[in-house]
């Protein structure tokens, strides 16, 4: 992990905090908005609760699958960010959950960054070691 961010992983940061502007958290009133950096451009997503709990999803997972629905298979980055997190949640309440990090391991590289907001920038691979994946990494 670090802290220090580049030019365009702090553009990133700043794109997934807008993206939590969108957020619809109306029962959580916990705002999270990510981006993710593809091989055909950036994609945002925010999460989007539901009455119906078990129907909720992150924004990381929003992200990620708007990128692969427009045809994109590969993540460089990804940045997230939770616009509402106290400054007393410390770094856990700021990280992606162990569904998100299971589904960016199944599309970036064990070195590929991810930039949290307020936490600092990791490698998949220090967010889950040793990822379930069916294939071959590349
Ligand atoms: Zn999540």
């Amino acid at each position: 992990m670090r802290t220090e961010l580049s030019e365009t992983e702090q553009h990133l940061l700043e794109k997934a905090r807008s993206a939590a502007l969108n957020a619809y958290a109306p029962y959580s009133n916990f705002r999270v908005g990510a981006v993710v950096q593809t091989e055909l451009g950036e994609f945002s997503g925010c999460n989007v609760e539901n009455a119906s709990y078990g129907l909720c999803i992150c924004a990381e997972r929003n992200a990620v699958f708007a990128a692969v629905a427009a045809g994109a298979r590969r993540v460089l980055t990804a940045a997230v960010s939770c616009i509402d997190a106290s400054a007393d949640m410390g770094t856990n309440g700021r990280m992606p959950c162990g569904a998100c990090r299971q589904v960016l391991a199944e599309f970036m590289a064990d070195d590929g960054v991810v930039i949290v907001d307020g936490a600092g920038v990791w490698k998949v691979s220090e967010l889950l070691p040793s990822s379930f994946l069916l294939h071959s990494p590349d």
